[in-house]
């Protein structure tokens, strides 16, 4: 890049990348070719991030200035079908994209698209049935992802709206709603620095969230105690006391196992469960016989251990707990999150600074997302479809009947679409076709769709799916609202102007909202043809949102304009909003946390002579989920080119695999090819890959069983085996 001697102009926004939502100046000059670029980015010193940035938030950058982004509109050609073999044969260079694609105007474009979904809405039976769906974004602001759920359930007649969060956290807001009737975090990262105990587990913040990881280092060194519960070694382990490396898949033994100890011991906080909290007696009961030694048998870690690590969190002044994908991601990540809530309940570990439950939130607006309504069970603000006040609010506000029933999740809506039954689909800003479990299935079922329309700023694995591809704005390209992992809501600024004829996502989804019959006027004719940036209509609909989200109440556009950061709920507009939740009582409706009991079951994939590893999958620093933005960021891409296979050094022996070897690995749902690297950070008989690789995606190998509960796929575990390519 340029030197800052160039920057004439800087825009104080907020990191397109990881649920820390760090703030960041983009540092704007000229781009040597009559346009403009960002240079460089800057740390600001915002709540979640005082000045820190990570090397994605530092470096991840010019993305958005890569020559593959999508600047004018695609339809597939005449006669072409759609294979999933083209993923490769196209992202490998082999097949010219404009094999499958010619260029439209936008004209045409949104007529093919909007179309294909009238034909198809207006063949269906009358009724609740929709053959059409969307996948929208936790990637995309608050206004986009509010407009897109509107749309799904508005103007396509369907209750089947879903998006990541479905295969990160689901199961974690199906647990801390059930248990504490709020799906959001309790305390702020930052809230370590008050912590006598960090109880981190299924989690590897220095890879996902670096800069909370950064804040969980600084809290170690001034004293507090870091317990990490997790089946591979990280960095944070040096500074850690006690690493519970347990068996994959065994987390309910180990959680039962310490509050076994807790209650038998009788460190638990009386007060606090006679007061606030029921279900004790059935929980007490349901883990009278999950003994130490039991436990110990089944997750591998000593009963000492596990007494010592009880009586610490029971006995701490504050503990706080925070967790990742490595507990939600299994077939029964309902339970583990079960769990957590009931360490925290049960010891009073909770509604105080320093204490409390943190699922740290991935993307940086999969909480914002979730809380829009973009899950098929929830309209905004979680209020359940099944409700019928609910349902009246927004069936009056949207002139629109609104399923009672819940709609299908992704994966469900994969299965549907392979069946038939969902025909149509629309992906604004999700890859599907590369997050999806199970792929060579899920790459079917998405070419099955008689009509898929993808948005979005790069010819995704999905997108070479499609039959329209509509070219959308990156974040540094737009206005919009972004919701933290703390529940910080924050403000996107706009650096630069899209590229070519790519356009405003909200512009995109409101004319196909049109051209669908909808009277919607966000976007008006004095706010340009949605090729700029423009303020504006990103205000109309958050006021429209804010009218129905009572969190956001006390948070005007003006007033978030004005402060840049401010946490929810807000209810009040002369106060600031609540970091710490909970202090008084739980949003249940007599006030009071339910504990639910757990017992430990086997998952559904077993390791056997045939697949003896536990294959887990999950992120690397440098790579962002699908790969989608990093894998077109030139210094992240260049740092980490490809996928690495982790395996322990005596399994590499047994194996005759060396290190940096070819490796093939194989499942029962299919296999790829990577290059090995013996790591002491996985366990003898676990292997780890990143799904960030179209060259060896990852979810060719994982299966689509799902959590009974929150329908998340269990991605943690998979059986696998592995032999030199
Ligand atoms: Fe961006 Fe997350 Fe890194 Fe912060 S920690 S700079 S939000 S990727």
């Amino acid at each position: 890049g340029a030197g800052l001697a160039e920057i004439t102009k800087k825009v104080d926004s907020v990191c397109p990348y990881c649920g820390v939502g760090c703030q960041l100046t983009w540092n704007v000059g000229p781009d040597g070719q009559g346009g403009e670029r960002i240079h460089t980015v800057t740390g600001r010193d915002g709540p979640a991030n005082q000045g820190r940035l990570c090397v994605k938030g530092r470096y991840g950058f010019d993305y958005i200035h890569n020559p593959r982004r999508l600047t004018v509109p695609l339809v597939r050609r005449h006669g072409v079908p759609k294979s999933p073999a083209d993923i490769e044969a196209v992202k490998s260079g082999a097949k010219p994209l404009s094999e499958l694609f010619r260029e439209a105007s936008w004209d045409e474009a949104l007529a093919l698209a909007a179309g294909g979904f009238a034909r198809i809405r207006d063949a269906a039976q009358p009724g609740f049935d929709s053959p059409l769906a969307g996948f929208g974004s936790a990637k995309g602001s608050n206004e986009e992802a509010y407009l897109f759920q509107k749309l799904v359930r508005q103007v396509l007649h369907s209750s089947h709206v879903d998006h990541c969060t479905r295969l990160c956290h689901a199961s974690s807001v199906a647990a801390l709603l059930e248990g504490i009737g709020s799906g959001a975090v309790s305390n702020p990262v930052a809230d370590v620095a008050q912590a006598e105990v960090i109880f981190l587990i299924g989690a590897n913040p220095t890879v996902n969230h670096p800069v909370a990881a950064s804040f969980i280092k600084n809290a170690v060194d001034a004293g507090a105690t870091l317990i990490i519960a997790d089946p591979r070694r990280q960095q944070l382990t040096r500074r850690a006391k006690w690493h519970l490396q347990f068996r994959p898949d065994t987390d309910v033994a180990l959680l039962n196992g310490l509050l076994h100890v807790i209650i038998a011991e009788g460190l638990v906080d009386e007060g606090f469960i006679a007061a606030r909290v029921q279900g004790y007696e059935a929980l007490k009961a349901s883990v009278a016989e999950a003994t130490p030694e039991r436990m110990a048998e089944i997750c591998g870690i000593p009963a000492d251990t596990l007494r010592e690590v009880a009586r610490t969190f029971a006995t701490a002044r504050s503990a706080m707990i925070l967790w990742g994908m490595g507990v939600s991601q299994h077939v029964y990540g309902t339970d583990n999150a079960r769990g957590l809530i009931a360490l925290s309940l049960i010891t009073g570990q909770i509604g105080r600074p320093g204490t409390g439950l943190h699922p740290l939130r991935g993307q940086n607006n999969v909480q914002g997302a979730s809380d829009a309504g973009l899950i098929p069970m929830m309209l905004p603000n979680y209020q359940r479809v099944s409700e019928a006040a609910v349902r009246a609010q927004f069936e009056a506000l949207w002139h629109s009947d609104i399923d009672p029933r819940p709609g299908m999740t992704v994966v469900e809506i994969m299965h549907a679409a392979h069946e038939g039954h969902i025909r149509g689909l629309f992906v604004e800003g999700e890859n599907p076709a590369m997050s999806d479990p199970d792929l060579n299935f899920a790459r079917q079922a998405l070419c099955e769709l008689q009509h898929l329309v993808v948005q979005d700023i790069f010819a995704t694995e999905t997108a070479l799916l499609a039959d329209v591809i509509l070219p959308a704005s990156a974040q540094p390209e737009k206005w919009g609202t972004y919701t933290n992992t703390d529940r910080l809501l924050q403000v996107g600024r706009p650096a630069v102007a899209p590229p070519g004829q790519a356009r405003q996502d909200l512009w995109v989804i409101e004319q196909l909202a049109r051209r669908l019959g909808a009277g919607w006027n966000y976007w008006r004719d004095e706010d340009g043809d949605g090729q700029a940036a423009a303020e504006a209509p990103v205000a109309r609909v958050y006021e429209e949102m804010r009218g129905v989200m009572a969190p956001l109440a006390g948070v005007p556009w003006t007033r978030l304009q004005r402060e840049e950061a401010v946490v929810t709920p807000a209810p009040a507009e002369d106060a600031p909003g609540q970091a710490v939740v909970f202090i008084d009582g739980f949003p249940t409706a007599d006030g009071r946390a339910r504990l639910v009991p757990t017992q430990f079951r086997p998952g559904v994939e077993r390791t056997d002579s045939e697949y003896p590893f536990v294959l887990t999958t999950g992120r690397v620093l440098e790579h962002w989920h699908t790969g989608a933005m990093t894998r077109h960021a030139s210094m992240l891409d260049a740092i980490t080119p490809q996928a690495l296979v982790s395996l322990h050094p005596l399994d590499a022996a047994s194996q005759g695999v060396s290190d940096g070897a070819m490796v093939r690995l194989q499942t029962h749902h299919g296999e790829v090819v990577a290059r090995a690297s013996i790591s002491d950070q996985v366990q003898r008989g676990q292997l780890f890959i990143p799904f960030a690789f179209w060259e060896a995606a990852a979810n060719t190998l994982t299966g689509d069983a799902l959590d009974a509960v929150a329908k998340i796929p269990g991605f943690k575990v998979t059986a696998a085996r592995l032999q030199p390519a």
